[in-house]
């Protein structure tokens, strides 16, 4: 039998009712343009999502655009990102990127993982979270997240992120692939953690094989 995608679904958006929800996620909602979208993304990696979102607002209050991010100096985006995790790393891929998106895309970002993944700091998880929720384009966001919970759940037998998201691709319809990034970092923030998960509150308990958990609450 087929794995039932639409009642997992189910499950897992009445999970995130309540929920805070992951920053990049709260920078879409807001308006959020592909360009900050793709900025808050790259600040968002190694930093706890309290810390990105008002890292995230601090530097678009000054600048929405690749063209005025460039007029800020390295040091005054470090200044307005801190305490991001690596913020002078981070403010100088940020003005980088800004560079190429205006020399090579017209300032535009561009629509497709390939192109993406050749910017500063930007791997598959940032280009595919880019082109899902600042284009709407179909793409797979995989983390630490839905890497740990789609292999103890048994929809994937991988090891790293990048398998995760062919194999998931392969298996889980399209029409899901933009939202199930949000709805299992919430999932693994709150239930399936990495370290010791709920299972005796999970509503899967009766479905999940629990692959490669030891120890669970
Ligand atoms: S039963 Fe446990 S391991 Fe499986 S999804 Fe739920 S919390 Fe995660």
């Amino acid at each position: 039998m087929g794995i039932d995608w639409d009642s997992i679904i189910t499950i897992l958006r009445e999970n995130k009712k309540g929920a805070v929800l992951p920053s990049v996620s709260d920078i879409a909602l807001m308006n959020g343009t592909p360009y900050k979208i793709l900025i808050s993304t790259v600040i968002s990696l190694r930093t706890k999502d309290k810390v990105t979102l008002e890292a995230s607002l601090r530097l678009f209050q000054k600048t929405a655009t690749p063209e005025q991010m460039i007029k800020l100096s390295e040091q005054e985006i470090e200044k307005l990102i801190y305490p991001a995790g690596f913020y002078k790393r981070k403010a100088a891929q940020i003005l980088r990127i800004s560079r190429i998106l205006i020399e090579k895309y017209s300032g535009k970002v561009p629509k497709t993982a390939e192109e993406l993944i050749t910017l500063p700091g930007v791997g598959r998880k940032t280009a595919n979270l880019t082109l899902g929720l600042g284009y709407g384009i179909p793409a797979l966001c995989v983390d630490t997240h839905v890497h740990r919970i789609a292999n103890r759940m048994g929809w994937v037998e991988t090891k790293t992120p990048d398998k995760t998201e062919e194999a998931l691709c392969a298996v889980l319809p399209e029409k899901y692939w933009i939202e199930i990034n949000e709805l299992l970092v919430i999932y693994g923030q709150t239930l399936c953690t990495p370290v010791s998960p709920r299972c005796s509150l999970c509503a899967f308990q009766d479905q999940c094989p629990r692959i490669g958990v030891e120890k669970s609450r």
